[in-house]
């Protein structure tokens, strides 16, 4: 069982190197992390595959291409220490960050995902991140400001009170739009806000308002 998934996940690696992710730290993490802890029994034999799978409540785990791309574009902004993540779901993308990161903030509207996800982490020996049951939209502003904010959930518009929360040189990676959506990257400066859009991109919403017990 365990050999069959490191050789799947050796392969996924391969498949994100030949899509460019070129980041050796994001490489190895994706490589070793178990993403088969993070997906329902019967969808197990998919883990490795490039591609997002149901985790319930009509949610989505992401495509680890993109995970891998969201992470890199973090590092490369120079992101080290403090990162929020809004949409917990799976925990998957959290226990990359974590990994990486010194101390990672996540947030995620639905109480029995984030539940699910603390489980997980912890059965990985990962204690560095912080969760909230809550609005996303709001993000956490007792914990800001953060270096990096990742939203892996699409944002209908511009989330400002996230952007807020962002420390001067940060970056903010977020997709943007309803059926169309493009990930985008804002960057804090002493100058003001700059935004840079980078794909076409697919995510469940990033819904306003409500959240679910
Ligand atoms: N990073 C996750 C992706 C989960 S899909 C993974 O790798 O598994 C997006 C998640 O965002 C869903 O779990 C959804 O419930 C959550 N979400 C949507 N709107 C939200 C909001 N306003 N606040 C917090 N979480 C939200």
């Amino acid at each position: 069982m365990i050999s069959n998934y490191s050789r799947s996940a050796g392969a996924l690696r391969a498949l994100l190197e030949n899509n460019g992710v070129s980041n050796p730290n994001v490489l190895r993490v994706i490589e070793y992390t178990p993403r088969h802890v993070f997906i329902d029994d019967v969808l197990k034999h998919k883990a490795y595959e490039n591609t997002a799978l149901p985790i319930g409540q009509g949610q989505t785990i992401s495509q680890p291409l993109i995970v891998a791309k969201m992470t890199e574009l973090l590092l490369q902004a120079g992101v080290t220490d403090k990162v929020l993540e809004v949409g917990t779901g799976s925990g998957y993308q959290t226990s990359i960050l974590a990994q990486l990161f010194n101390k990672v903030y996540s947030i995620e509207r639905i109480k029995s995902l984030q539940w699910q996800a603390k489980r997980r982490l912890h059965q990985l020996d990962l204690y560095n991140v912080a969760m909230k049951h809550g609005d996303g939209w709001q993000g956490w502003l007792s914990k800001a400001p953060f270096d990096g904010i990742i939203v892996t959930a699409a944002a209908k518009s511009v989330p400002e009170e996230l952007l807020a929360q962002l420390a001067e040189g940060g970056v903010m990676i977020v997709p943007i739009g309803e059926s169309e959506q493009t990930l985008m990257r804002f960057h804090k400066t002493s100058q003001g806000i700059t935004a840079e859009k980078l794909a076409t991109v697919r995510f469940v919403p990033l819904v306003a308002g409500e959240i679910v017990l």
